[in-house]
């Protein structure tokens, strides 16, 4: 809004430190592990990919050299920095590259060499390695953008891995004649996909950001209205639903809303819901909203993250069917303890990874993913939705600090990256971003993403949806 974000955000600055993290607990991660991984998410990226031996042995037809050098035998988060060498036009940064420089790809006939060792770099970072193995922390437990190597060599709104596969799909077409689509989405087969999502923190506000507009505005007659409804009960701005399901539908899009599931504010004060899930009003008006077309998820509150036991208890709270998604209020992911709390309470995907500072590819990836269980040494059961763009991260006072005019010359690079590879848009716009009087980050600059992303084709689908396609391959 105008005037600022909404309150709760402000306790950004006031919590104390997160609680003592628990120490890392890998399993040995050999390449073969590694290889696996990483090859099962290259086969979801394309149409189908023909059989092909990939690797490091001698004999692979597409071949690779192992240039990690131990560094997956140790805790480091960071490897040694990247070459940066030119892929169809754009400057990437290669981890993992042999010391003497081989070139990016050698195709004689029938086999196919890659230089830079792109599956190392690839399970880094779509393991979330970083993340897991660093200390830092910000005052919710969150790993911060500022420790990332997004941040540290400046990519955080290019998806790497997906450029990696491009690299290894120009392989795979060398040695096999076959060309390698990427996969498509919804019935119409679209070139991308849209997943519009509202997390609702707080219905019960919104009077004083409306007053405060009519006034910078200079509406007094309005401001008198606006007291008169609050003095006769009415709903609060915020208490919008309804609203947000409306426009979202005018724009093509079904809604994902993820709903608290608590309202007992956290032990250090984080405020949860302001409304009960549980109310029969509340129930009669989700129910509502799923049959006209939204799907209602978990946005599990805040400490569930970090807590055994409590993620599973809260998820039975949203009564049957139970939700098959879920996001963390505030983003909180704990890589240490969080994927599994996930994959135990039995949720088909998570959407809570980006980072609150930076829009962008956390994981450097733009399509679902299955997050790596580094206890277990392989994939959890459970796709991960990559957030891309939050309403808050483009305009606050921790975050960015966009103008209105600023934020589709910022966006449209980042989905234009996100069209080149076929992927996933997911969009996090609060019930309370769509306040009239929010000017900044508010209805219209909505209505401008989801247009430009309508005119470039995007199918858009629900959490469910997409779990159901990506996971039938
Ligand atoms: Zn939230």
């Amino acid at each position: 809004m105008a005037t600022g974000p909404s309150p709760h955000y402000f306790y950004v600055m006031t919590l104390p430190p997160a609680f003592p993290l628990p120490q890392p607990a890998p399993a040995p991660l050999p390449a073969a592990t590694r290889l696996a991984y990483v090859l099962r998410h290259f086969h979801l990226a394309y149409d189908s990919v023909p059989e092909v031996s990939i690797g490091y042995e001698e004999t692979a037809v597409v071949r690779l050299e192992d240039a990690s050098g131990g560094f997956f035998s140790g805790q480091a988060p960071y490897p040694p920095a990247p070459q940066w060498r030119d892929w169809c036009g754009t400057r990437l940064p290669f981890f993992f590259s042999p010391p003497v420089e081989a070139p990016l790809l050698h195709l004689p006939a029938g086999r196919a060499f890659i230089g830079p060792d792109l599956i190392s770099a690839a399970f880094y970072l779509l393991s979330g390695w970083q993340e897991y193995f660093s200390a830092e922390r910000d005052q919710h437990g969150r790993f911060p953008y500022a420790a990332s190597v997004q941040k540290q060599y400046g990519f955080v709104t290019l998806p790497l891995v997906n450029y990696y596969f491009d690299v290894l799909r120009a392989a795979v077409e060398h040695v096999t004649g076959q060309p390698l689509r990427p996969r498509r989405w919804g019935p119409a087969q679209a070139a991308f996909a849209g997943f519009i999502t509202h997390d609702i923190d707080t219905i019960h506000g919104g009077w004083g950001t409306r007053i405060r507009s009519q006034l910078h505005q200079g509406h007094l007659p309005r401001v008198v209205q606006t007291l008169l409804y609050k003095a006769a009960g009415r709903p609060s701005p915020w208490n919008n639903l309804e609203e947000v399901q409306e426009a979202t539908t005018k724009q093509g899009a079904p809604s994902t809303f993820f709903m608290l599931g608590s309202q007992q504010p956290a032990s250090n004060g984080t405020l949860n819901a302001d409304y009960d899930l549980t109310a029969a009003s509340m129930a009669a008006r989700l129910r509502k909203l799923a049959a006209r077309g939204a799907e209602i998820a978990s946005h599990a509150s805040y400490g569930t993250a970090t807590t055994p036991g409590r993620l599973q208890a809260e998820r039975q709270r949203y009564g049957l069917p139970a939700p098959t998604g879920n996001r963390f209020h505030y983003l909180c992911w704990e890589p240490r303890i969080t994927p599994q709390l996930v994959a135990g309470a039995g949720f088909r995907y998570d959407s809570t990874l980006g980072f609150a500072e930076h829009f962008g590819f956390r994981n450097s990836y733009c399509h679902p993913f299955f997050p790596f269980d580094f206890e277990q040494g392989q994939a959890l059961a459970f796709l991960e939705l990559p957030l891309n763009v939050m309403d808050a991260t483009l305009h606050h006072p921790n975050y960015l600090q966009l103008s209105a005019p600023q934020i589709m010359p910022a966006l449209q690079p980042l989905f234009a990256e996100i069209e080149k590879f076929g992927g996933l848009t997911t969009l996090l716009w609060h019930n309370d971003h769509f306040d009239p009087a929010n000017d900044v980050t508010g209805p219209r600059q909505f209505a401008e993403i989801m247009t430009h992303l309508q005119q470039r084709g995007a199918a858009f689908l629900t959490g469910s949806q997409i779990v159901a396609e990506v996971w039938t391959c």
